[in-house]
């Protein structure tokens, strides 16, 4: 048995619909991830959750869904899709919502705070399924058949990495990078072996999922902004040995023919380095077993 994920959203800081994103999607980040015995893990909060909320719901055939989220942090890409989320609307229904203990307080009062009467017609009280707030443990936790260990990314605010692994099993390991500047432009406290340490976290990953934001001319004008080219996320899948890269948070400017052109130059890099990973880019509706 393995872990089974699924991609709801893949475009990086907001959604892009039309003709030139239908390929690759354009919902911002949201994966469904299965255990072997089916709990629900859900990854980012973004529009994209919107579809898995449907999907979950036309499912369930009058059983309680339950399920943990786990958000990366809680910029709008990551979060806009909560309220749309049909299942938190339903009683009997219960979720938890974990976020990293540095902004534990500002988790719930973000996710509250973006249904307050201001900015959006109905209030987090007309949620009627069970919603706890969970403060993640420095390292990450064990839950129903998964281990997770989280990483501290550099972003600006502050961004979890998880890596999941099937508890007990001989399955390979997952990893969600969605937000990270691997380049020196941004001013964050991060040490100087935090690369190093990035690199262990990936080590040896079935898959890897990682931000592949800009091109390398690109990001000369957007140093200190969080994201990464996708020069940079090759170079961590090869030094952590990774088995396949998924290129994720696509630029909001990024056509499927763009996306499909950056694959292509990633599998180049990874050829002329006589490397091993597979490179594909994260499309909407995509699955890939762990
Ligand atoms: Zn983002
Ligand atoms: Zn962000």
């Amino acid at each position: 048995m393995s872990l089974r994920v699924r991609f709801w959203g893949t475009r990086g800081s907001i959604p892009t619909p039309g003709p030139h994103t239908v390929r690759y999607g354009g919902n911002t980040p949201c994966l469904e991830l299965r255990t072997a015995s089916d709990q629900l893990l859900i990854l980012d909060a973004g529009t994209g959750m919107r579809g898995l909320g449907r999907a979950l719901m036309a499912g369930a055939n009058g059983n309680p869904v339950r399920g943990e989220i786990f958000l990366t942090h809680a910029h709008w890409d990551h979060i806009q899709g909560l309220p749309f989320f049909a299942p938190i609307f339903e009683r009997g229904n219960h979720f938890t919502i974990w976020g990293a203990r540095s902004v534990d307080a500002a988790i719930e009062r973000v996710v509250r705070e973006q249904m307050s009467r201001l900015v959006f017609p109905v209030t987090f009280d007309a949620v009627s399924a069970r919603i706890d707030f969970g403060e993640l443990p420095e390292g990450g936790r064990s839950g129903d058949g998964y281990d997770m260990t989280t990483f501290a990314l550099r972003h600006p605010g502050g961004a979890l990495g998880y890596r999941i692994t099937e508890s007990g099993g001989s399955g390979g390991s997952f990893v969600y990078i969605s937000d990270n500047e691997l380049g020196d432009g941004g001013n964050y406290s991060t040490n100087a072996d935090w690369r190093n340490r990035l690199v262990e976290f990936v080590r040896g990953a079935r898959i890897l999922v990682h931000d592949a934001t800009y091109t390398a001319e690109e990001y000369g004008r957007h140093r200190g902004w969080g994201h990464s080219t996708y020069d940079d996320a090759v170079q961590l899948a090869l030094d952590g040995s990774v088995e396949q890269l998924v290129l994720f948070h696509h630029k909001p400017e990024r056509s499927d023919e763009d996306v499909e052109r950056c694959a292509a130059e990633c599998r180049a890099v990874v050829a002329a380095h006589g490397g091993r990973v597979s490179v594909i880019a994260a499309a909407e509706g995509m699955s890939l077993t762990v």
